[in-house]
């Protein structure tokens, strides 16, 4: 047999199952990946993403060329570049990841009419981009979980899997015809810390979390200066990690540190299960709430504002510096940045949830649209009216203003907590920080919001 595997969000060798199934044939095996314009054109294509994936291309080539194989790579339309090499290499069956978004399904779909005329199977393999695929656990009465808690319950239960290992050896038909990767330099765009992308760095990030980090994860995970999170984020969204072997391998350890990490990645099993039930969350509420989000030019200068980093409370824009800066944002960071713009200054959640796609390297349709909705109040958080203070929040999570003045420079002479209110300097000290007022005073904020809430 000769056997296609199309690469998707799963870009390693290790923990494969559409490779392990494709080399079960014991034939050839076509690795392969294809550019298609129709993510750029969807919005989804960011530089950072882009760059981030230009490394885990390179690298899988590089590892599988060590197998004897190669990755071959193509643009154009997924259906039809996937159906031309099934042509050319004379493939039996295509092996892939299930994928649970719109265009996922649409490509799913696709690809299935268009091999089945071609005489060639598809198989579709569930459990490569999560731990537990959406419909294998479901509340009674209804197809999928609504509330986190009792879901991470059932998930926690559920038969650890142990993870394939890579393989060992690959033979690749010869005469097929790839196409260069851009490599990141060639990108515009790109912030200039962006990390690095890859299954070996992927690998070499997790081997160095888990032996150095995780056991302090419960404590540290919200010290926005301390930086005490795994940042596998993206590397779970590209597929260079597989969850279950970063699961398998966190829970081997034990520890509340490690407990309190899984339970975080399973939040990723959670939102795809959402939206695998609803895949229109991705752009409608959740949960309807009937919201008249402000617009017009007042609310596009906040809006503004606040992915430039200059909404005068400096938590806020601390964060959105360091989006811009590195295409990665603090968890903590998010809550409290989607927050403000949603329930302070009082726009739309899809506003936000396109700025923070448009950089983040992890930016994913399930985690980001889901999240956003959270913080909103629009999706499955069951006190959506609660609304983080960034003054609170900064004095909390950034004690003693480290965050801030990394990200806020201007800032950076204020000392310890008095750098998350600048403005109660007066006169000339005041004057001498090059640096706005608040947009909107926090009790104005949060009365606007009762308001249009009707919870005055
Ligand atoms: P860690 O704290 O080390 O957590 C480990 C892993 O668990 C993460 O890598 C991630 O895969 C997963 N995880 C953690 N928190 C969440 C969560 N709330 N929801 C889903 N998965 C989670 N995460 C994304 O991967 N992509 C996004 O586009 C995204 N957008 C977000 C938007 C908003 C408004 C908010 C509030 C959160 C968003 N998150 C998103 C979730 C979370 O902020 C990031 O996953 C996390 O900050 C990544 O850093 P880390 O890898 O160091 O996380």
């Amino acid at each position: 047999t000769v056997s296609v595997v199309l690469f998707t969000s799963d870009l390693r060798v290790q923990d494969h199952p559409p490779m392990r199934a494709a080399l079960e044939g014991g034939g050839e095996v076509v690795p392969l990946f294809v550019r298609d314009p129709a993510v750029e054109r969807a919005g989804f294509a960011a530089p950072n993403r882009l760059a981030f994936l230009a490394d885990c291309l390179r690298d899988l080539d590089q590892t599988l060329r060590g197998l004897g194989g190669r990755l071959v790579v193509r643009s154009g339309e997924v259906v039809e570049e996937v159906s031309r090499v099934v042509r050319q290499a004379d493939a039996d069956e295509v092996h892939m990841a299930a994928g649970y978004t719109a265009f996922a399904r649409a490509r799913e779909a696709g690809l299935r009419r268009a091999l089945e005329a071609e005489g060639c199977r598809l198989y579709v393999h569930e459990g490569v981009g999560g731990v537990v695929p959406p419909g294998d656990i479901t509340p009674q009465g209804s197809g999928h979980f609504a509330v986190f808690t009792p879901y991470y319950k059932r998930w926690r239960a559920e038969p650890p899997r142990t993870p394939l290992s890579a393989p060992q050896k690959l033979r690749v038909p010869t005469g097929l015809r790839s196409e260069e990767v851009p490599g990141a330099a060639e990108l515009s765009g790109v912030s200039p810390g962006l990390a690095p992308g890859g299954e070996r760095e992927g690998r070499k990030q997790l081997r160095y979390w888990l032996s150095h980090h995780v056991e302090s994860y419960e404590e540290r995970h919200d010290d926005l200066a301390g930086d005490a999170t795994s940042r596998l984020s993206a590397h779970l969204h590209f597929g260079t990690l597989s969850a279950r072997e970063v699961v398998f391998r966190a829970s081997r350890g034990g520890g509340p540190g490690a407990a309190a990490f899984i339970r975080q990645v399973c939040w990723r099993d959670f939102h795809q299960q959402v939206l695998a039930a609803r895949p229109e969350a991705a752009r409608q509420d959740y949960r309807s709430r009937d919201d008249h989000w402000r617009r017009g030019p007042e609310a596009e200068a906040d809006l503004a504002a606040w992915r430039e980093g200059r909404t005068g409370y400096p938590v806020v824009d601390a964060a959105m510096r360091q989006l811009a800066h590195e295409g990665w944002m603090h968890n903590r960071g998010r809550l409290i940045a989607a927050s403000f713009l949603t329930k302070t200054l009082y726009v739309d959640w899809r506003e936000g949830a396109r700025h923070f796609l448009s950089l983040l390297v992890d930016g994913d349709v399930a985690n980001n649209q889901l999240n956003w909705q959270w913080v909103a109040g629009t999706g499955t958080d069951s006190r959506p009216n609660r609304v983080l203070n960034p003054v609170l929040q900064g004095r909390r999570y950034d004690p003693h203003g480290a965050y801030v003045r990394r990200w806020v420079p201007e800032l950076a002479g204020l000392g310890g907590a008095a750098i998350h209110e600048p403005w109660r300097l007066t006169g000339a000290e005041r004057a001498a920080y090059d640096y706005p007022d608040p947009l909107i005073a926090l009790p104005e904020g949060l009365a606007r919001f009762r308001d249009a809430r009707r919870l005055l």
